[in-house]
């Protein structure tokens, strides 16, 4: 697919149809732009691999054999959402979030990034949050991790990993907070393991530290916040079982953000 500029200083990921994430050298001149961007022009004769071919293939038939079950199946989809439950995943794509869970198209609100972190100032995050706590009103939300994570596993690594740096410092800080029980853990796996779980725990208090999620509980007894670990070697789900209670009670001394207008009025009429 050609060759990156080389004049440049900054670096940037490209996805590219054949071959994924390829990395390129930002041009400092709208001439380089241009040059950057022929080289990734596709050739007159190109041909998509098989494997691209084959998911528009796979596509036609699932949408064949969902009209061939039920001719209304969607139209009814088209119709609008209402799940109950709100999943925070990582990105790994060997966690398949509905198929794991038995789950239909509809029924799982899904949000998904590098080690399932929930960081105060991810606005891709907390949007996903407000918009299903206060518009689709789930009634659960699910951090998932799983055990084998690359972003934990990178997070315990003494590296510098560029852009994933500040990313993984969330992690770094989950092993800070933790390190007295992480550093008694002598084998390795064993602390990896203990990390990740960890790692869900201290982004289900991120979760529960949002203004949205504490005043709708309030008000409405939901959402309950729930820890997972997803285990591939086994393929079952691990419920931590936090005390999402006691967790809201304990926070809400440093983080109490229920001071709204609307959720006073409410709890005036309650
Ligand atoms: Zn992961």
């Amino acid at each position: 697919m050609g060759t990156p500029c080389r004049d440049a200083g900054r670096f940037v990921f490209v996805l590219t149809a054949s071959s994924g994430l390829r990395t390129l050298i930002l041009p400092r001149t709208a001439n380089n732009i241009y040059s950057v961007f022929r080289t990734f022009t596709p050739q007159k004769h190109y041909t998509m691999p098989q494997s691209y071919q084959d998911i528009f293939q796979n596509n036609r038939r699932w949408a064949d054999e969902k009209t061939a079950e039920n001719a209304e199946y969607f139209a009814e989809m088209a119709k609008g959402q209402t799940p109950e439950y709100l999943y925070i995943g990582c990105s790994d794509s060997r966690v398949a979030a509905e198929e794991m869970m038995g789950l239909k198209p509809g029924e799982l609100f899904v949000h998904r990034n590098v080690a399932n972190v929930v960081n105060g100032i991810d606005m891709n995050a907390a949007s996903a949050i407000q918009y299903a706590v206060e518009n689709l009103r789930v009634k659960h939300i699910i951090v998932c991790g799983h055990y084998g994570c690359g972003g934990v596993k990178a997070a315990m690594e003494p590296a510098d990993l560029g852009l994933l740096n500040p990313w993984l410092r969330n992690i770094r800080d989950v092993y800070r907070l933790h390190h007295a029980e992480l550093d008694a853990i002598a084998d390795e796996q064993e602390r990896y393991d203990r990390l990740v779980e960890l790692n869900v725990q201290e982004q289900c208090v991120n979760v529960i530290k949002m203004a949205c999620v504490q005043e709708r509980y309030i008000v409405d007894e939901f959402p309950i916040v729930h820890g997972w670990v997803f285990d591939m070697k086994t393929g079952l789900l691990k419920d931590l079982e936090i005390d999402f209670e006691q967790i809201l009670h304990d926070i809400q001394k440093i983080y109490d953000l229920t001071n709204s207008t609307w959720v006073m009025c409410r709890k005036q009429q309650q």
